[in-house]
């Protein structure tokens, strides 16, 4: 399910949606560089990573989606599965979530531009290729 060259390796790895090869951010969340460092276009196939401006606006409903879907489950298993009251399975919960927001806001511009561009195999094969010829011409 997550192998290579599939959607679901694409997006866990950040990738470029179109040929799935080149990077979209600049550096990981970790380096301290900023959540949003992106490239401002693949550096594999030339793809634009911004559209048009304000195109990751539409990112914010799925990082809503997907830190809901977190609180809401959480919350749950932490309540039902231990013997913590709900405000003390919030309080949990909530710390958990709030050291999430980066990854949650990156992840869900991954998601969005992998909603917007589709993959495309001919470029990704061609792309396969020029790194192919330019390792053996190493
Ligand atoms: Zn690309």
């Amino acid at each position: 399910m997550f192998k290579k060259g599939s959607k679901l390796y694409a997006i866990r790895k950040s990738k470029c949606p179109k040929c799935h090869q080149g990077n979209l951010f600049k550096s990981s969340l970790l380096s301290g560089n900023g959540i949003y460092n992106m490239y401002i276009k693949c550096k594999e196939c030339d793809q634009d990573f911004e559209m048009e401006p304000g195109f990751y606006w539409g990112a914010m409903y799925i990082g809503y989606a997907l830190f809901s879907f977190y609180m809401l489950g959480t919350i749950a298993l932490i309540f039902f599965f231990t013997d913590l009251s709900l405000n003390q399975s919030f309080g949990i919960t909530l710390m958990g979530g709030l050291l999430m927001i980066p990854y949650v806001a990156r992840k869900s511009r991954v998601l969005w531009i992998h909603i917007a561009i589709r993959y495309n195999k001919k470029i990704a094969d061609k792309v396969a290729e020029r790194k192919a010829v330019k390792i053996n011409h190493k």
